[in-house]
Formats: structure tokens, sequence, C-alpha cells
């Protein structure tokens, strides 16, 4: 089987630019013993690869220049040499990029794809869920009743944490930016919402949006900058911030000044927690078992933005810092 895969040309600070990113063709090899050859049919682009791409060891190693970059992908099995692994069997890996692989199981994930499609398991049921779950459930501790802020309201991560919160009971107001993302934050059952591309004063608009849901309790911080001195100003006092990820900075060439207002921090004796979703795979059966039963009550709905052909991976992972998707951001092969 050939696979045409996506490789890194070069490590860079600073805006994504598709000259980063060549496309090359491979003979797969047949498996040998203990591995088996998949064929993708949905590839992951996440916000986090853009860290491995500045080639610095993070909390994650660095993408390699000139090989095929990691990602979270789903696939079907086309041959295997490896107990447990049939073909046709959907699998889960982080081998993404590319359209085909051969590779050890050792580590692969089997997934049921009848029980949901296939491509949820890279979204509300894979790695974006469960850091929305992680986020509301051990770092803000959220209770029924508590008014949630959701940044990046529209996003993989961002709907899935409104859905999570208003099931667990609590009031959300969501930011995103345009007028298409907030109407969707709005049905999928936001009870207040700001488009912060369409208000001069962040921290005003998101005050007087939580205002009827007695103000904000906990804010999920997606994005930095702009919005975490929003937050800062708005929250209440003994407030709790999930500190996800903060997108607006990562193509930043420089370190750039922070919030002006992180006093707040003080004044308001602030909680701030910052979290990597893989240090938190305990709770992986607890998040399987109340998605489940939340699908099961109508109370999860999914969107998900679609490029099509593994040559757009770049193009989708360059939207992601445009706002070009409205739910999970995915490439269909
Ligand atoms: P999203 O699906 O939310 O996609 C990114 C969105 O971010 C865009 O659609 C856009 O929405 C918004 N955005 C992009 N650039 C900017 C900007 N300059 N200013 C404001 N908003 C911007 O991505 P994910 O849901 O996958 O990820 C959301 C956040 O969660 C990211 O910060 C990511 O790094 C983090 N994350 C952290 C993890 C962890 O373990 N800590 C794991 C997974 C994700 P809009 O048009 O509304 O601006």
């Amino acid at each position: 089987m050939k696979s045409r895969e996506i490789h890194l040309t070069q490590h860079f600070t600073g805006k994504v630019k598709p000259e980063y990113f060549e496309m090359t063709e491979i003979d797969l090899p047949d498996p040998g013993e203990g591995e088996i050859q998949v064929k993708n049919a949905w590839l992951s682009v996440d916000p986090y690869m853009r860290g491995r791409m500045i080639g610095i060891k993070t909390y994650v190693d660095p993408f390699q220049v000139g090989g095929p970059m990691e990602g979270g992908a789903v696939g079907q099995v086309v041959k295997s040499k490896a107990d447990g692994f049939a073909e046709g069997d959907w699998v889960m890996s982080m081998h993404g990029w590319r359209e085909g692989w051969t590779a050890p199981a050792a580590g692969i994930t089997k997934i049921d794809a009848n029980l949901l499609p296939a491509e949820a398991y890279l979204g509300v049921a894979g790695m974006p869920g469960m850091t929305a779950y992680i986020g509301l459930k051990r770092m803000i501790d959220l209770k029924p009743g508590e008014s949630l802020w959701m940044s990046a309201g529209a996003g993989a991560v961002g709907t899935a944490g409104i859905q999570f919160a208003k099931a667990m009971g609590a009031n959300v107001v969501a930011t995103a930016g345009g007028a298409e993302k907030t109407a969707f934050c709005t049905e999928i059952g936001a009870d207040a919402v700001v488009d912060y591309k369409a208000v001069d004063d962040l921290a005003a608009a998101v005050k007087t949006a939580a205002k009827p849901l007695g103000g904000v309790d906990a804010y999920y911080e997606n994005v930095g900058g702009d919005h975490l001195q929003a937050a800062l100003d708005v929250i209440k006092p003994f407030g709790r911030f999930a500190v996800c990820g903060m997108i607006a900075r990562y193509n930043d060439d420089t370190p750039l000044p922070g919030p002006t207002n992180l006093t707040q921090i003080v004044a308001k004796k602030l909680t701030l927690r910052g979290f990597i979703v893989s240090d938190h795979f305990d709770l992986q059966g607890q998040f399987i078992q109340d998605l489940s039963g939340w699908m099961m009550a109508g109370k999860v709905k999914t969107r998900d933005t679609i490029y099509e052909g593994v040559e757009k991976t770049p193009e989708a992972f360059m939207g992601l810092f445009e706002g070009k998707n409205i739910g999970k951001m995915l490439v269909k092969i």
C-alpha cells in the first residue's frame, strides 16, 4: 500500500506558513511479527501540535524535521500479524498526518465504531472531550448552580466543555469569534454568549452577559492574552481557573507582556491550575461513564469542521489559528 504523509520542513516560531510542510509518498512495508498495517480514515489537528513545531522540548518532544509528524488518527486494519487485531478492526493511534502506516500493534487502541462514529474518538469522546472534562471536574471542581465562563467556546474543547458544564448543572457564559460561532454555543446550551470580536471591552461584555447568572465563579482558559486579562477582572472572589491553553500566544515570535492585572490573583484570592490532559488518565473510566450517560440523555451534540484529503492537513492545522473551525477540526482521508 502507498501512503502520502506530511513532513515538517523546519522548526519555526511565529505564524504558521504552508512552506513549513511538504508531502511525500512512501510504500508501506508489510507488517512484521506483532505489527499491523492501517489505512487512516480520520486525522486530528490540534493546537498543541504548534508547540512541537518550535524545536524545543516542552512537556512533549518536538516533531522531527523531514519525518512524518504525529497526531491523533483513527483508521482500519488492512493487514495484521499481531494477536488481537484482525482486518477491518478500527483503531486509534498517534500515527496521524499520513494516509496509512505499518507499525507495532503494542500501544494501539481498538475502538468501537458501532458505538460512536469513528471520528468522535478524536473529538468529544477523545482527547479534547477528556480535556474539557478534566478542566471542569478536577481543576475547577465545578458545582451545580455555579457559573462558568468557557473561552474558545465553539471549538473542540469549548463545545464539549459547555455541554459537560450544563450536564453538571452549572450555568455557562461562552465567548467565541463571530455570530455563527456564538449561535452554535447557544444551540448547545450556553446560557449567555459574547462574540469577543464584536466588542471593545471584553470584560464589560462578559460581566453584563453573566449578570443574570450571578456572575462568573470559574473560568476555563483556552485563549490567554486579552481573555485572561478580562477573566481576572470579571471573576468573583475565590474564583477558580482551569488553565488549559493560551492559543492567542502560540504564534508569538518573542515573549510579549502578559496581563497588567495579575494582582487580582491576590486581591480576589483566586486559584489558577494549569494542567496537561495526559497526566489525568486515571479519570478516563469516569469520563467515559459520565459521557455515555450524557449522550444517552441527549445532552451532548457534536459538530465537526472537515477538510478532505491528507494534502489538506496543513491547511486544516493553520485554520485553527484563524478560527476556521466550529467544533472539532478534522481531516477525512
Ligand atoms: P479549538 O477547536 O478551540 O480551535 C482553536 C480555536 O481557538 C479557534 O477556532 C479560534 O476560535 C480560537 N483562536 C485561535 N486563535 C485565537 C486568537 N488569537 N485569539 C482568540 N481565539 C483564538 O481548539 P481545541 O479545542 O483543540 O483547543 C482549545 C485550547 O485547549 C487550546 O488552547 C489548546 O492548546 C488547549 N488544549 C490543552 C490541552 C491540555 O492538555 N492542557 C489539551 C487539548 C487542548 P474563535 O474563532 O472563537 O477565536
